[in-house]
């Protein structure tokens, strides 16, 4: 740290990202990207691009607005493009959140980050004892709430009513929705933007679209919402996607069908995994997500971690209280998730407990 940082920063904890090692090659499944590749019309797209990189993009993404409208049935004055969906979610924190916002005490580590970053006041509100969300917890409270659907490290998700429910609720404060993972299995609350005026959806490219890399986000919103994050967009950095990243969104889009299997197959992998693992002793959450939330009753979530990531496996280990026993394994292929078995049963032989 320098000796210039402004006070308020010189004891702020950042976030930690997942580890993206570039000594290894790991079987790598802490993050939740994508083990599939984009199919060939993406990277044609990109190359047909690169001769105008030496102009701005199009600081609106208008014609990716325009394609995620017609796919989501809105209209494009209800869509936004992001860097990631976690600088929308930012933007989110900074707009509407002045007051105060709530959200579970397990959930995604980017909200008591941006909240400090932002000074938001915050109340982190326990999830049941089954990590679950309590929606009475959440609704008359008069709080502008965030909260991830499927619930992230837990992938847990909400049915649409319980949505509605926090939305009808709290009518004077705003509600967003970070649906990050929300095509593995749960149900999009988009639908709902279009009747109640005090809630926003949040989406990413970077899990079920395979373009972690590229840095996409969307939000989904009425159109006033939308508009107010569009003036934090223009406060900040106006051409915030780039030209390569907007066209292959573009041609992401254009593709929805070989994604879908892809989900598709995500979804068969995670279910055949967890029988997998359930039959060796390993509990765990009923995720709706790319990822399982597991623990074993005879290690520790960090011994397990650490095994694994010796065998060339990383997954996610948070030294957190209430879920430091428990790991979060991405799904990858199927192959992967074999080694992963294999890899979970020779730990397990070697404590003698197989
Ligand atoms: N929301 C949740 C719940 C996440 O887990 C992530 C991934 N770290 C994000 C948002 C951000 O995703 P991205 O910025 O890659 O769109």
């Amino acid at each position: 740290m320098s000796r210039f940082i402004s006070n308020r920063f010189s004891s702020f904890d950042a976030y930690i990202p997942g580890e993206q090692p570039s000594d290894t090659e790991y079987i790598k499944l802490n993050t939740n990207e994508s083990p599939f590749q984009l199919p060939d019309s993406i990277t044609r797209a990109v190359s047909s691009e690169t001769g105008k990189l030496r102009l701005y993009p199009n600081s609106d993404g208008t014609r990716l607005v325009g394609k995620l409208a017609k796919l989501y049935e809105v209209s494009p004055e209800n869509v936004m493009i992001g860097n990631g969906s976690d600088e929308l979610l930012a933007f989110s924190f900074h707009a509407f959140f002045e007051k105060g916002v709530v959200f579970p005490d397990i959930t995604y580590g980017f909200y008591p980050v941006y909240a400090k970053l932002y000074n938001v006041p915050y109340k982190e509100i326990p999830l049941r004892d089954d990590l679950s969300v309590d929606v009475g917890d959440y609704t008359g409270i008069g709080s502008n709430v965030i909260i991830a659907n499927p619930n992230a490290p837990t992938g847990i998700a909400l049915e649409i009513d319980d949505v509605e429910k926090i939305v009808k609720g709290n009518p004077g404060s705003i509600i967003v929705v970070d649906e990050a993972y929300i095509d593995f299995g749960g149900k999009s609350v988009v639908e709902l933007t279009q009747r109640y005026d005090n809630l926003l959806v949040i989406h990413t490219f970077s899990k079920s679209r395979s373009l972690a890399g590229a840095r996409l986000g969307f939000a989904i919103g009425p159109a006033p919402v939308i508009e107010d994050l569009v003036k934090m967009k223009y406060s900040f950095n106006p051409y915030n996607v780039n030209r390569l990243t907007q066209i292959m969104g573009e041609a992401a889009i254009d593709e929805e069908d070989y994604f879908i299997e892809k989900r598709r197959e995500i979804v068969e992998t995670r279910e055949y995994t967890a029988k997998q693992l359930k039959e060796k002793g390993f509990l765990f959450t009923n995720s709706s997500a790319n990822f399982l939330f597991g623990k074993h009753p005879d290690i520790s979530g960090f011994d397990f971690y650490s095994k694994l990531k010796d065998m060339g496996i990383l997954v996610r280990q948070w030294n957190k209280p209430r879920i430091s026993d428990y790991v979060r394994i991405t799904i990858g292929t199927k192959e992967q998730m074999d080694v992963l078995v294999t890899a979970a049963e020779k730990i397990l032989a070697e404590m003698g407990d197989i």
